[in-house]
């Protein structure tokens, strides 16, 4: 195959991937624009075999090892990909982040042995960059990874002196650069990466809270950046071009993240220099709760003009997304006024809620996002937590120096009775306390989710 045709194959798997991010822009074309972009990749994999085994500048070595690992890398994910619940969607985003920055800095270490002496110094400081971010991105995103899985404290873990260790191990990442770019050498590119994985831990670990998904995001653009840098160096504009649209897309939704929860991106970018130890104080308080049956909160419903239902990671665990729909259609035909209110970052990965909410066909028109639902609980007479915690929590705006500290919340405190359905007093993903669950306007209705909601649905039915 001639380069003229290889690159034009290669320019329509670009064109799949732009018109995949466009699908992907709206829940209706999102399932579409997600079939393109399989396309593009898949047709992007295939062309690589045929241009390269016609003896081109880009001999195709290692036939036996790429197709193995292909196979075992098919045989890891396909399972990994249809067994994962959807509530351990963004973990596995997170795993498979990583792994593409971890896959691309080792091919940049390769193709740096392979270049030795012939390497230009602008493939050199290429090489340097893709194996400092692939590194950061790799480790960083097994951090959060283990945050998410809930293998190590989602809280942020900070210790005494740490901005020091982690300022120390970014002047020493940039000073082996330069000895990378001067003195040439394997010995201090391995050096190079070591100090780089260590850097990805620590910047990671100081995250907390509201902060996990804005860095998820901004990990995932840096991947973006590290194959784009790699294409550089093996001459691929394939890579190129699918590198920077990863990074350009992920640049653009961490900042709209970072604005949605009130965050500054230097912010969250920098957090890790500037975090002191804070209280760990998140463990439930013995203090009364206000707790009801089924049938008291159907009851607050049926007399209720105006309900907001706000979602949350529980509803997704519960997999209460039908029942929640059949207690709005319920409400709806009763003559209430229902709608959903949608935090940005409820549940565990953006537009996680409507997704959910999606799959039960809920009406669009129906779900109001924070700006938009946030003016109207004032005039609300019952707003209902379902398993929701964080998005919530009053600590956002009244304890400085908490995790969640600054990010906007869902007001629901401004309701005139607030109703939370979870199954114990345990906190959200945060691990702080909410004061909102001791307020005499709270009510609570302890139990899994959806065993919970048909309790309500059958109370409310038989009013
Ligand atoms: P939270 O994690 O704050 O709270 C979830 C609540 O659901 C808990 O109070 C839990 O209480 C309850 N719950 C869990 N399972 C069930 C169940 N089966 N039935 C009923 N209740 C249940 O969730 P939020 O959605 O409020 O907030 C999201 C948090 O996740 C934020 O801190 C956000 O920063 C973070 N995050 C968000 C990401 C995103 O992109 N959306 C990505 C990563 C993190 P109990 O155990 O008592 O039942």
């Amino acid at each position: 195959m001639s380069r003229t045709i290889y690159d034009l194959i290669g320019l329509f798997a670009g064109i799949c991937f732009i018109l995949a991010l466009k699908g992907l822009s709206h829940p209706k074309t999102a399932r579409r624009g997600n079939k393109i972009g399989a396309v593009g990749a898949t047709i992007a994999t295939l062309v690589v075999f045929f241009y390269a085994n016609e003896g081109s500048s880009l001999p195709l070595n290692n036939l036996g090892w790429i197709l193995g690992a292909i196979a075992l890398g098919t045989l890891i994910g396909v399972p990994a990909a249809r067994k994962v619940q959807m509530t351990q969607m963004p973990q596995l985003v997170a795993l498979f982040n990583g792994v593409g920055g971890g896959a691309a800095a080792l091919v940049a270490i390769v193709e740096y042995l392979n270049l030795g002496d012939t390497a230009t110094t602008a493939e050199v400081i290429f090489t340097v960059f893709t194996v400092i971010v692939g590194c950061v991105s790799f480790s960083g995103s097994i951090i959060t990874f283990m945050k998410l899985q809930e293998l190590m404290t989602t809280r942020p873990v900070v210790f005494p002196g740490g901005r020091f260790v982690i300022a120390g191990t970014l002047v020493a990442v940039l000073g082996v650069s330069v000895w990378v770019v001067t003195a040439l050498g394997t010995t201090p590119l391995l050096v190079l990466a070591l100090l780089s994985l260590l850097f990805g831990i620590l910047f990671v670990l100081p995250v907390g809270g509201a902060d996990v998904p804005i860095v998820i995001s901004l990990l995932n653009a840096f991947t973006g950046l590290t194959v784009a840098a790699s294409g550089y160096v093996l001459d691929s504009v394939l890579l190129i071009i699918a590198g920077t649209l990863v990074g350009a897309s992920g640049t653009i939704l961490t900042r709209l993240m970072a604005e949605a929860m009130g965050r500054s991106l230097f912010g969250t970018l920098f957090g890790a220099f500037t975090a002191k130890p804070q209280d760990t104080s998140g463990v439930a308080e013995d203090r009364p709760v206000r707790s009801g049956s089924p049938d008291d909160v159907a009851i607050l419903l049926n007399y209720a003009r105006r309900v907001v239902i706000v979602p949350g990671f529980g509803l997704a665990v519960a997999q209460a997304q039908h029942t929640v729909r059949e207690l709005a259609d319920l409400m709806i035909s009763k003559g209430i006024d229902v709608a959903y209110g949608i935090h940005p970052v409820a549940g565990r990965m953006p537009g996680h809620m409507n997704v959910l909410l999606a799959e039960a066909n809920v009406p669009y028109d129906q779900l109001l996002e924070m700006d938009e639902v946030n003016p109207t609980f004032g005039q609300t007479d019952v707003a209902i937590v379902i398993g929701a915690n964080d998005v919530v929590n009053p600590a956002a705006k009244n304890s400085p120096g908490c995790p969640i500290y600054g990010m906007p919340i869902l007001e629901v405190s401004n309701a005139a009775n607030v109703i939370f359905l979870k199954r114990s007093m345990r906190p959200g993903f945060a691990g702080i306390e909410n004061e909102l669950l001791y307020d005499p306007k709270t009510m609570l209705l302890f139990g899994d989710a959806k065993a919970s909601l048909t309790k309500v649905v059958g109370a409310l039915k038989a009013l």
